[in-house]
């Protein structure tokens, strides 16, 4: 019995020997690593860390169980292959390719914009890309180092589905409008609602909004006055180098009032670094509103507060050059710019 085997065993030797040397290993190569549910091993394991680096966290076990067979199909999915959980030559050839996605710059893009969407630091686009300012040209295509699989228009299928919100068409919107306001681009929004035509829209009409979490309250403008500094990029007025402005500095003399933009309820009121005397106001639904520079401030911590309710006097407190509130808007945390959420 035992010789049997062993001759079973120099004859399948012998066999891979002849077509090693025929030339057609590299067929039977890839045919052995066929990976599917229930087997172990190295090959698994390998395929566990690859599928990690499109986004897909797995336990790198060795064993393709039911989590591993989930990201399989979810990557299937997404590179539009034959979805059977089954990893054979064309899911090795796509998990093969490096995570990269090519952008070509359109209006309204930003490299903050961009690195918001595709869940990457903007230092992280500038360096596969070479640039050294941050200035994107439209039309350019900049290659987007994500880790994660990504639609042509820039939709994480990684992780779960983003979360949705539906947003009413208000008269006066267009795509390029809402697509702003959301920080997304016209083609995501075209491709989630399947416009054909996303410059025709009707007041009224729903619309789908990719990745957006958020429910923005209506907004009232906190005080009035001239803007001396935009959302976005800029040279900093003291430190001198280029930073990331998340408000709108608003130009008010010291002692103006500074209304609450919205109905709710304070959850920071004191002195705030840089940020002087400021106020946080959260309105629910991970939106928060922050008053910064005050001179006075006139709500505490937990006091619910009505919009138009005056809660600090504006002043020129923190790292500021002159009297102006500093009003951002923050959703689940992140700055949105507030000139397209204010009246
Ligand atoms: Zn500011």
């Amino acid at each position: 019995m035992a010789r049997t085997a062993q001759r079973a065993r120099t004859v399948t030797l012998c066999l891979l020997c002849t077509l090693i040397v025929g030339g057609i290993m590299p067929d039977i190569t890839v045919a052995a690593r066929v990976l599917k549910q229930g087997m172990t091993g190295a090959d698994v394991r390998e395929l566990q860390e690859r599928l990690g680096e499109w986004g897909y966290a797995l336990q790198l076990d060795g064993k393709f169980g039911p989590l591993t067979v989930a990201a399989v199909k979810a990557f299937q999915k997404a590179c539009q292959l034959k979805v059977d959980g089954i990893v054979g030559t064309q899911t090795w050839t796509e998990l093969g390719k490096s995570p990269t996605v090519t952008h070509t710059v359109q209006r309204g893009d930003s490299l903050y914009v961009l690195a918001r969407r595709y869940g990457v630091s903007i230092e992280a686009i500038m360096d596969a890309n070479d640039l050294t300012d941050e200035i994107i040209i439209i039309g350019r295509q900049l290659t987007i180092p994500t880790r994660q699989v990504v639609t042509a228009t820039g939709q994480s299928l990684a992780a779960e589905a983003p979360p949705e919100q539906v947003y009413q068409v208000r008269p006066g919107d267009s795509a390029s409008v809402i697509a702003r306001k959301f920080n997304t681009s016209v083609p995501a929004l075209a491709e989630a609602n399947r416009l054909s035509d996303p410059n025709r829209l009707r007041a009224g009409q729903k619309l789908i909004i990719p990745g957006w979490q958020g429910n923005m309250p209506r907004f009232v403008w906190p005080v009035r006055g001239r803007i001396s500094s935009p959302y976005g990029w800029r040279v900093h007025p003291i430190y001198k180098n280029r930073q990331f402005h998340g408000g709108i500095d608003i130009v008010a003399p010291v002692g103006t009032s500074v209304r609450a933009a919205a109905n709710g309820k304070v959850i920071r009121s004191g002195y705030m670094g840089a940020f002087g005397h400021g106020v946080v106001i959260d309105h629910g639904r991970g939106v928060t509103t922050w008053y910064g520079h005050n001179s006075r401030l006139l709500v505490k911590v937990g006091e619910k507060v009505r919009q138009g309710q005056i809660i600090a006097r504006s002043g020129n407190t923190g790292v500021s050059t002159g009297p102006h509130v500093d009003f951002r808007i923050k959703v689940d945390g992140e700055t949105v710019n507030p000139v397209h959420w204010l009246p």
